[in-house]
C-alpha cells in the first residue's frame, strides 16, 4: 500500500520528495511517516556501514547518509564513491517505485557546499560551516513582509503577537549554525519594516513622535533604544542578534566531518542544548527543576526539539501561553521576602479560581518570556 502511495514520488537528494526546505514537508502529514516506513533500510543499500562495537556509529571510510523525513544527503569521500552510493540507492529505489530527480540530484565537493533543510553546508578552510541558506533568508523576510503589509492599520500589540513568534521561531531553528550575521541582517530589515509599519500609522506625525512611540530602551539588559515595542504593555520585539549563538560540532569530538549521521549525537545534543528562552526564566527554571509548583508536573514538555522554523514558532507561542510568572507578593512565614515563579498558566487559573478574589498571588504578564538573549545557565524541563 505505501509503494502505491509513493508511486508518484520522485526522490531528490539534499531537496527532497515534496519540495521541502526547512524539514516541514509539504505532503501532508502522513507523508514523512510513510517515507520513513518506505525508506528503512536505505542505509544498508548505500553501503553504509557501522562500527561493530557501536551500532550506531558510522564506520570510518563508509559512506553516510542524512536522511530527514524525504531529504537526503550521503556523504562520500570521493566523487566516484559518490556515484556508487547514487547507483546503489537508484537500484534500490526502483523496485519500490521510487526514483531520484535527476535534475535536482548533485554529486557536489563539500568545498563547494549544499544546501539541506534550509542550512547551507560548506567547508570552507577545512572547518563545516553551517549557516541559513539564501532561499530559507529570502523566505523568512517575504513571509515577514507580508504580514507587516498585512497588519497595517493594527497597533503595535498585534505586531508583537504576531511577528515576535516567527523571528524567535526562526532564532531559535538557526540559534546551532553560524547565524549572527544573518541575524543582523534581519535585524536590519526587521527595523525598517517596522518603521515603515509606524510611519504607515501616522501619516501626520512628525519623524521623531513615531520614534518616540515605538522605539525605545525596552530591554533594560540591552544599551540599543532601537527595539519597537509597545509603549502602554512595555512589550517589545526581541532582536535575533540577542539570539545565543549555541556553537557545536557537526561531529563528536574530532570525528571526521563525513560521518553526522550519528543517531546519539543528536539525541546528546538535544539534551545538552538550553531551550530558547532567557536567562530570568532559565533561572527560575533550573531553581524548580523544571517543574510546576502547583501541580508538579514539568513546565516545558521537549521530549523532541521542534525542527522547522515553523516548529520552533508553535513552541514560542505555546509556550507563551502556556507558562507564566507568578509573583508571590505574601510574606512567607520564613520571612522569605517576594519571589517569582513559573507555573502553568492553567494552574494559576485554577489556583485564582478556587481562591476567589482574595488571591494573594499576582498575575505578571508573562513579559521577558519570550526574550531570548545570551543564555548559559539553567537545566532543561527534563
Ligand atoms: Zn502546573
Amino acid at each position: 500500500m505505501i509503494r502505491d502511495w509513493l508511486k508518484a514520488g520522485v526522490i531528490e537528494p539534499g531537496k527532497g520528495f515534496a519540495p521541502t526546505e526547512e524539514g516541514t514537508p509539504q505532503g501532508g502529514v502522513i507523508s514523512p511517516l510513510l517515507m520513513n516506513i518506505a525508506l528503512h533500510g536505505l542505509e544498508e543499500a548505500a553501503g553504509v556501514q557501522h562500527e561493530r562495537s557501536d551500532s550506531k556509529r558510522t564506520k570510518r571510510g563508509s559512506p553516510s547518509l542524512i536522511r530527514y523525513a524525504d531529504d537526503m544527503v550521503a556523504l562520500c569521500h570521493t566523487r566516484q564513491e559518490a556515484e556508487q552510493v547514487k547507483a546503489r540507492l537508484a537500484t534500490w529505489l526502483a523496485p519500490r517505485g521510487l526514483s531520484f530527480n535527476e535534475e535536482k540530484t548533485r554529486v557536489v565537493h563539500l568545498d563547494d557546499g549544499f544546501d539541506f533543510l534550509g542550512f547551507t553546508i560548506r567547508r570552507y578552510h577545512g572547518k563545516l560551516i553551517t549557516k541559513p541558506s539564501k532561499t530559507a533568508i529570502k523566505r523568512v523576510k517575504r513571509r515577514v513582509a507580508a504580514e507587516f503589509r498585512a497588519l497595517r492599520g493594527g497597533n503595535a500589540a498585534t505586531i508583537l503577537v504576531k511577528i515576535t513568534p516567527i523571528t524567535r521561531g526562526w532564532a531559535s531553528y538557526y540559534r546551532g549554525a553560524a547565524a549572527s550575521r544573518v541575524f543582523a541582517d534581519l535585524d536590519r530589515y526587521l527595523w525598517q519594516l517596522t518603521y515603515k509599519w509606524a510611519c504607515h500609522s501616522h501619516p501626520d506625525k512628525p519623524k521623531p513622535w513615531i520614534i518616540n512611540r515605538y522605539f525605545g530602551r525596552y530591554n533594560k539588559a540591552r544599551n540599543d533604544r532601537w527595539v519597537f515595542g509597545n509603549r502602554d504593555s512595555g512589550a517589545y520585539l526581541p532582536k535575533l542578534a540577542w539570539t545565543n549563538i549555541v556553537r557545536h560540532q557537526l561531529v563528536r569530538g574530532d570525528a571526521s566531518p563525513d560521518d553526522p549521521a550519528q543517531t546519539d549525537y543528536w539525541a546528546d545534543r538535544r539534551r545538552k542544548r538550553k531551550p530558547p528562552l532567557d536567562l530570568s526564566t532559565l533561572n527560575l527554571l533550573s531553581r524548580q527543576k523544571g517543574r510546576c509548583p502547583i501541580c508538579g508536573d514539568l513546565l516545558l514538555h521537549a521530549d523532541r526539539e521542534p525542527q522547522s522554523p515553523g516548529e520552533w514558532e508553535q513552541w514560542h507561542r505555546t509556550t507563551r501561553k502556556a507558562i507564566t510568572r507568578q509573583h508571590i507578593t505574601a510574606h512567607r512565614m520564613d520571612g522569605t521576602p517576594d519571589q517569582t515563579r513559573l507555573v502553568h498558566s492553567h494552574c494559576q487559573r485554577r489556583a485564582t479560581d478556587a481562591k476567589g478574589t482574595s488571591t494573594p498571588v499576582q498575575l505578571n504578564r508573562p513579559r521577558g518570556l519570550l526574550e531570548p538573549c545570551a543564555a548559559t545557565s539553567g537545566t532543561h524541563g527534563s
